[in-house]
């Protein structure tokens, strides 16, 4: 499954840079123009674009906004113009995407078994809440999840993901749009306390081993808690199953 995430979503960028990571070829089109980036070469991409590698294959690529982010992705790019400024998506594997989320959305200091709760829980917003957005299907702000770079092969997010591959959280045999925060102060909350609408899986307030301030809107998987439990030797299915307590871990 590939996945098309809109990066720098916060920016509203009038003008990128685009250049080969690692040694690969990117093959850039605009305008109707085909033009091969290899070695240091550069370029700027002011209008809609699309690149890729040879044979439209997935590739590697830096892209930056010159002064303010600079990021490496695997995947295949696609420019697009909105409102008078560019849409950056990169379309990517979905375990790509997962580690990447778990890289950018873990606690530093958060264990393996933590990373891998996470890990399921991203895996399973990205299959349940797809088509987020119009022109793409996720941001990369809190809105949907945030996301980085893909982590070196065998780091923990890494492994966390290619652990925990194809396990996704269901409820009534559906993959849910896991929801998740920061620091749930102690007791998480349910959609009614929230004043959220309701959402395809009954959110629980269920009591978090983690106290101190609260950040975030304190539903679902509480990211401090889970970092919490698995130092304290709980595995991430023990942890997945505080959280969601009436979901169940499927295999897609
Ligand atoms: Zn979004
Ligand atoms: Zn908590």
């Amino acid at each position: 499954m590939i996945v098309a995430i809109c990066v720098f979503s916060l920016f509203h960028p009038m003008e990128l840079q685009l250049q080969p990571a690692r040694a690969s070829v990117v093959i850039v089109e605009q305008k109707g123009l085909q033009q091969t980036l290899e070695g240091s070469s550069i370029i700027k991409l002011r209008s809609p674009a699309r690149a890729a590698g040879r044979n439209g294959a997935e590739t590697e690529f830096i892209l930056s906004i010159p002064g303010k982010i600079r990021r490496e992705f695997h995947g295949r790019l696609e420019v697009r113009e909105q409102d008078g400024h560019l849409l950056a998506i990169v379309r990517m594997e979905r375990e790509n995407a997962v580690a990447s989320i778990v890289a950018a959305e873990s606690p530093p200091s958060a264990p393996l078994e933590a990373r891998k709760a996470q890990a399921v829980v991203a895996r399973s917003f990205l299959i349940a809440a797809r088509h987020r957005h119009d022109r793409f299907d996720f941001c990369d702000t809190t809105h949907c999840q945030f996301l980085r770079e893909s982590p070196p092969a065998g780091s923990p997010s890494a492994k966390a993901s290619e652990e925990t591959r194809d396990l996704v959280l269901a409820y009534q045999g559906r993959p849910i749009a896991a929801l998740y925060s920061a620091n749930c102060g102690g007791k998480t909350q349910t959609l009614e306390d929230a004043g959220w609408n309701a959402e395809a899986y009954p959110y629980f307030a269920v009591e978090c081993p983690v106290r101190g301030p609260v950040a975030g809107h304190r539903i679902g998987m509480c990211q401090e808690g889970a970092a919490q439990m698995a130092r304290n030797g709980k595995t991430f299915r023990e942890i997945l199953a505080l959280y969601f307590p009436a979901a169940t871990i499927d295999h897609i």
